[in-house]
């Protein structure tokens, strides 16, 4: 949380409370949650808070660098507070979202220049499979 508040200082953005509480909830989960996930925790803590609320305040964290969106292709947004560099196992049944190190993987390098003049950022794999759950043919 030490992090966030330096961050916080470095981008002129106010602490508060709140963004302190939805930040926490954030980095505590590996599961990639969506914000309804975030919200039904931040309640918690913070009764009073409403949804449009914690959107506003993941907004703002995303535009701030300190979030990332996992895919935007995805039907639902999902939340991701590992900035490190990583990729992802995406289970196709139900959904969830495991990181997996860069260096699981041979380093990605692209052969000759991309279609029309794009610029690559940086790289994500998406492995898609079943999580151990789901391969072992349980519904959840
Ligand atoms: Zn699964
Ligand atoms: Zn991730």
């Amino acid at each position: 949380m030490d992090m966030f508040r330096k961050r916080c200082k470095q981008l002129g953005l106010a602490c508060t409370h709140q963004r302190l509480i939805i930040y926490r909830a954030l980095a505590s989960s590996a599961s990639h949650p969506t914000p309804e996930a975030i919200y039904d925790q931040v309640r918690h803590e913070i009764p009073s808070i409403s949804l449009a609320t914690v959107y506003k305040n993941i907004k703002t964290f995303t535009e701030a660098g300190l979030l990332r969106e996992v895919s935007v292709l995805h039907d639902s947004l999902r939340l991701d507070a590992n900035l490190g560099n990583h990729h992802h196992l995406v289970c196709t049944r139900c959904k969830a979202v495991i990181d997996i190190p860069e260096e699981k993987l041979d380093p990605i390098r692209l052969r000759g220049k991309l279609p029309d003049g794009f610029v690559a950022d940086r790289f994500l794999v998406e492995i898609l499979g079943l999580c151990a759950a789901c391969a072992k043919g349980r519904t959840n």
